[in-house]
């Protein structure tokens, strides 16, 4: 199958309002009254951010979620995106199909459309960029700029199962149980962005981040960004008993430095609570102090690193 035949059989189905089924130069967004336009990218590439054997499914759902994940991690709601592909030979019509099908689902699960995109082929590996865009009310993005001493630092959802999952994968040892295993395996490969939170970070949060690095490296862009310290607590990050049971007394170090997360760290007032957890707190001062029993650690790898 041709490129074109490619497009008009798996990807023209997903194509959104606006798309002109796939079959125009360009595609035709019209503005949301009220309302930015906050514009996102990111790829995922075969052997770093997942393997050649992930079923296709997951491997391009993973390729849209990094992507949802910054959106809600700026209080929009996600609405489009599109689609680069570079395809290696050994991709087949059953693999289109599987990948096809695990947008289609995310698409209905997400509330978004295909807009287009670009389809070439490489002798390199599997790579999927996705550029997203989504809206907010005019004027309220969350910006990592907004921290302020006095506020209290949360998180959303649990901190380093991915890693724990990748972690399996590379074949660290481990007696887990299938389904503690299957549970953190899963994260890696399908990332759980909290996109449905987006109106009430807006509402609560002066700052906030995706985490994909790693805690303690995407809080350090926050810090240095709104010219303060952020003070972690190394007790309070929500950690799931599966993560505990693979990595025991190592847990906490780990999961803050993992990456891969998917979830939004961000800073607010004290004192709130909601489907997140407090993580700490922001000082005057720089940089971010990660403490464990209330003594301050140092960490040599706060986060991932691609160079
Ligand atoms: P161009 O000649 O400008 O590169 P293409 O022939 O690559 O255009 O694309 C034709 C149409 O198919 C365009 O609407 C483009 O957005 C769409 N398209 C190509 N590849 C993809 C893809 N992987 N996903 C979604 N749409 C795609
Ligand atoms: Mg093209």
């Amino acid at each position: 199958m041709d490129e074109f035949g490619i497009i008009a059989r798996y990807f023209a189905p997903l194509a959104g309002e606006g798309a002109f089924g796939l079959a125009d130069d360009t595609a035709l967004v019209p503005p949301r009254p009220g309302h930015d336009l906050l514009v996102t990218t990111d790829a995922v590439a075969e052997g770093t951010d997942f393997f050649a054997f992930d079923p296709a499914s997951a491997i391009a759902r993973k390729a849209l979620r990094v992507n949802l994940s910054d959106l809600a991690a700026k209080g929009a709601e996600p609405a489009y995106y599109l689609l680069n592909l570079a395809l290696p030979p050994s991709v087949t019509a059953a693999w289109l199909e599987d990948f096809a099908g695990g947008l289609a689902a995310d698409q209905r699960e997400f509330g978004v459309a295909l807009l287009g995109g670009d389809t070439s082929r490489t002798e390199g590996p599997l790579s999927i960029a996705i550029t997203a865009f989504g809206f907010v009310p005019e004027g309220r993005m969350v910006r990592r700029d907004g921290a302020r001493a006095g506020d209290d630092i949360y998180v959303t959802g649990s901190i380093g199962d991915s890693g724990g999952g990748l972690a399996i994968f590379r074949r660290e040892k481990h007696s887990l149980s299938e389904q503690d295993r299957d549970a953190l395996t899963l994260r890696y490969r399908v990332p759980q962005p909290p996109v449905g939170f987006a109106p009430r970070l807006r509402a609560i949060a002066h700052a906030a981040i995706d985490i994909s690095d790693g805690l303690v490296a995407d809080l350090g862009h926050v810090a240095a960004a709104s010219g303060v310290k952020l003070v972690i607590e190394g007790e309070a990050l929500p950690l799931s008993a599966p993560l505990k049971a693979l990595w025991g007394e190592k847990t906490i170090l780990r999961a803050a430095t993992a990456g891969d997360d998917y979830q939004i760290a961000f800073t607010a007032p004290p004192g709130l609570a909601g489907p997140f957890t407090r993580i700490g707190h922001v000082t005057a001062g720089e940089g971010v102090e990660f403490r464990l029993d209330g003594a301050a650690i140092d960490v040599p790898r706060p986060g991932y690193r691609h160079f």
